[in-house]
């Protein structure tokens, strides 16, 4: 892909040009899939739990958009415990109460069975994250986080992280790099649940993790690059090839469903049946605290048409979910907090579906 000015291209174009194959005659117009375990000897590709063409395109275009190299996994949690690894046995980790619900359990069985010591710390009390960082080895961040919405000072973090020696992890799922490029602002690791945004049609599980191109995200890069070839937790080259296809579309997407989530984020902090609504001002993330407790919010969640009862989020389609229905998110989760992520359908649409849900409720 080549620039037609000197000026960079922006995210929505790169979206759309990265990772493509060059420009000549007869060439096709997007990658192939190639399904190979092995390849011949003497060539760029070994053995396909090392490498695979279909993970280049993908990884080029993740990479260029985080401003970093990117290294595909089997899903988010795959990419999350390939981060973990890099804490060496009784090691520090430092993170909040509340982050994505999987990751969350991951942190604290790894600590009940003693190989790291955990230190939670509320995120939006930077002097606290300060405080806990010395001596640490990983600091995990999320921003905004899964459910709770909570937004924290990523540079103000990331600094104070580097200062005192900590490697750092931003899992920026629900911010996409379209809205949030974590590492300009200081992190050594940008992961993603590329299950979600990234993919964006809720028919795929993959993971990516990106690291800085300079000499501290070289290391990093072998290190988690050694962990996937010796874990095997790969990714698939078809879901690589269809997460690619997605991306093409990942600024439209966002940008549509972002705007959608501003309007129904007004619209249900003035319904009645409403008592919160935490939404960052920007993405297509949002959750509602729903008057009336779990029962009520299990009732708008079963009473909808449009948007889809179900987890996972970052799709087309609307979702939406009370999250304490799971034993493992943490009571810091309000019991009547339903998270809904907005998709791309018609706005009004989506409010006349979620009108009526609240009413039944
Ligand atoms: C879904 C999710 C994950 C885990 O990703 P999977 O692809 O489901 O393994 C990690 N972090 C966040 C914020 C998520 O929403």
């Amino acid at each position: 892909m080549t620039s037609p000015d000197p000026r960079p291209l922006t995210p929505a174009t790169r979206c759309v040009a990265l990772g493509r194959p060059p420009h000549e005659p007869g060439a096709p117009v997007n990658p192939p899939i190639v399904l190979s375990s092995t390849f011949v000897h003497g060539g760029d590709h070994v053995y396909g739990r090392d490498s695979t063409p279909t993970w280049e395109p993908f990884e080029a275009a993740v990479g260029d958009l985080e401003g970093g190299r990117a290294l595909t996994f089997a899903s988010g949690m795959a990419a999350a415990a390939a981060v973990l690894s890099l804490v060496p046995h009784g090691g520090v980790v430092v993170a909040p109460p509340s982050v994505y619900m999987g990751v969350l359990t991951l942190l604290r069985e790894a600590a009940e069975a003693g190989g790291i010591v955990l230190r939670e710390v509320d995120l939006t009390d930077a002097a606290a994250v300060e405080g806990a960082l010395p001596g640490a080895d990983l600091a995990w961040f999320e921003s905004p986080s899964n459910p709770l919405m909570t937004v924290c000072d990523l540079p103000r973090l990331l600094a104070a992280a580097r200062a005192a020696g900590v490697t750092s992890v931003v899992d920026s799922t629900f911010a996409t790099p379209i809205l949030a490029r974590p590492l300009a602002d200081g992190a050594d690791i940008v992961l993603h649940s590329a299950t979600k945004y990234l993919s964006g049609h809720s028919d795929l599980l993959l993971g990516v993790l990106v690291t800085p191109d300079d000499p501290r995200g070289a290391d990093l890069h072998e290190r988690l690059h050694h962990h996937r070839h010796l874990h095997g937790a790969v990714a698939g080259p078809f879901e690589t090839w269809l997460a690619l296809r997605g991306l093409r579309t990942l600024a439209l997407r966002v940008e549509r469903a972002g705007a959608s989530a501003a309007t129904l984020a007004a619209r249900l902090e003035a319904h009645p049946a409403i008592e919160r609504v935490r939404y960052p001002g920007r993405g297509a993330m949002l959750a509602v605290e729903v008057a009336g407790g779990a029962e009520a919010a299990e009732r708008v969640c079963e009473s909808t048409r449009l948007w889809t009862h179900s987890t996972s989020l970052g799709g087309v389609e609307s979702q939406l979910e009370r999250r304490r229905r799971y034993d493992s998110e943490p009571d810091v989760v309000p019991d009547a907090l339903v998270r809904l992520s907005v998709g791309i359908e018609d706005v009004d649409d989506l409010w006349v579906d979620l009108e009526q849900a609240l009413g039944a409720a």
